[in-house]
């Protein structure tokens, strides 16, 4: 469905990215793994057009996006939610869904409504400006706002980060969910939430794919989860 060849990504002079390849098949959920620095972002980035990738390849369902504006990259369906969850502060929980809603000739799965039926606890909050969520709610906004997108590939940038982790149980559950019905290629520097909701993993490290296996493969193999992960 995905496939990333060779990337090198630059910020200005600064070499972010040195030659990055990754696969994703339809139907599959991966995580991107690496310290903090590593060139998981940019990886993202690179995918949806918003740091272009200077050379390598990128194809989304068999046609070339490594240039594409990331406007166009996200009609595909390939949709992001970053890191910052950038959520419109000033706008009501349902306003930041509507203004993500996709438009467009693709089929429409997730409506506004099936979000608030699958997300009570957004439908609760429908009228609140998202400035006012917590942390949590602010992530399942973020992920609520990509599937109006109607993505055939969800990417996630660091859904766990900074979560209490009673909330990152819950959003470890909502990808258990969506991995259901839709692929997924999520980021993470918490190995032990990688292990437990991704079929596959790659790790970074300075910008280069180290690693790349099946989850049970990382999980056997406690050597290179030092070398490579801050993990105890
Ligand atoms: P984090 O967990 O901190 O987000 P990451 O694995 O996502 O880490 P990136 O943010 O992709 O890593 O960073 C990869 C490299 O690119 C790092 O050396 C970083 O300093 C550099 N970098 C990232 N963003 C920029 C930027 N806007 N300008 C210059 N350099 C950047």
């Amino acid at each position: 469905m995905l496939e990333v060849k060779d990337i090198h990504t630059y910020y200005g002079e600064s070499h972010a990215l040195h030659g990055v390849s990754l696969a994703v098949g339809e139907g599959e959920t991966v995580c991107l793994l690496g310290r903090n620095g590593a060139g998981k972002t940019t990886t993202l980035s690179s995918i949806v057009g918003i740091q272009p990738a200077h050379s390598g390849k990128i194809t989304f369902l068999g046609q070339e996006i490594t240039r594409k504006y990331a406007y166009a990259i996200t009609r595909m369906g390939l949709c992001l939610v970053p890191e910052d969850r950038r959520i419109f502060p000033d706008l009501t929980v349902e306003e930041n869904l509507e203004v993500s809603a996709y438009h467009g000739d693709r089929e429409i799965t997730w409506t506004t409504e099936r979000v608030f039926d699958e997300f009570p606890m957004l439908a609760e909050l429908r009228h609140q400006p998202g400035g006012t969520l917590s942390g949590g709610q602010q992530q399942m906004l973020a992920i609520a706002r990509a599937l109006v997108g109607q993505p055939l590939l969800l990417l996630l940038d660091e859904p766990s980060e900074g979560l209490a982790p009673v909330i990152v149980q819950q959003i470890g559950r909502l990808i258990d969910q969506l991995s259901e019905t839709t692929t997924i290629l999520f980021t993470d520097q918490n190995l032990r939430f990688a292990l437990k909701h991704a079929q596959r993993c790659y790790i970074l490290e300075k910008g280069q794919v180290v690693y790349q296996g099946t989850t049970q493969e990382l999980r056997d193999d406690p050597e290179l989860q030092h070398k490579y992960l801050s993990v105890a």
